[in-house]
């Protein structure tokens, strides 16, 4: 597995709305896109810093997973992602090593990006994402 390069952190707010203005503050630079994942019931927005990303992502319903991750923890860091050259291979290869998976394929995310997570549980509480063109 190739690991390029940090290809986003993704934050949980409970409104973009609040939020998309002080990290273009924060950081001097517009909001490029803001798109919703139906199926993961959240809006996200995303920031370019360099060749990580930012993305924050708002929860459309209190039982998706941001909705949840709110309820439980607050707002804050939800995740860090990870680009690979092939999100199926890696996964697999991830497996073969004992690493818990979320999802055992890839599956589409905001961006078009092919994702996959890996469970905290085996990645000392940071859910882990990896992701590919
Ligand atoms: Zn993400």
């Amino acid at each position: 597995m190739n690991v390029s390069r940090i290809e986003h952190i993704g934050i949980a707010v409970e409104s973009l709305e609040k939020a998309i203005p002080y990290y273009e503050t924060l950081l001097g630079i517009k909001c490029y896109a803001i798109e919703e994942v139906v199926d993961q019931k959240v809006k996200t927005a995303f920031f370019k810093v360099g060749d990580t990303k930012i993305e924050l992502l708002e929860s459309t319903n209190p039982e998706g997973p941001i909705g949840k991750f709110i309820e439980k923890k607050g707002q804050g860091i939800h995740h860090i992602a990870f680009a690979v050259d092939n999100v199926n291979e890696a996964l697999t290869e991830v497996e073969a090593n004992g690493i818990q998976l979320v999802d055992k394929q890839g599956r589409k995310g905001a961006e078009g990006l092919n994702i996959g997570f890996l469970h905290p549980k085996s990645t000392f509480g940071v859910l882990t994402e990896l992701c590919s063109e």
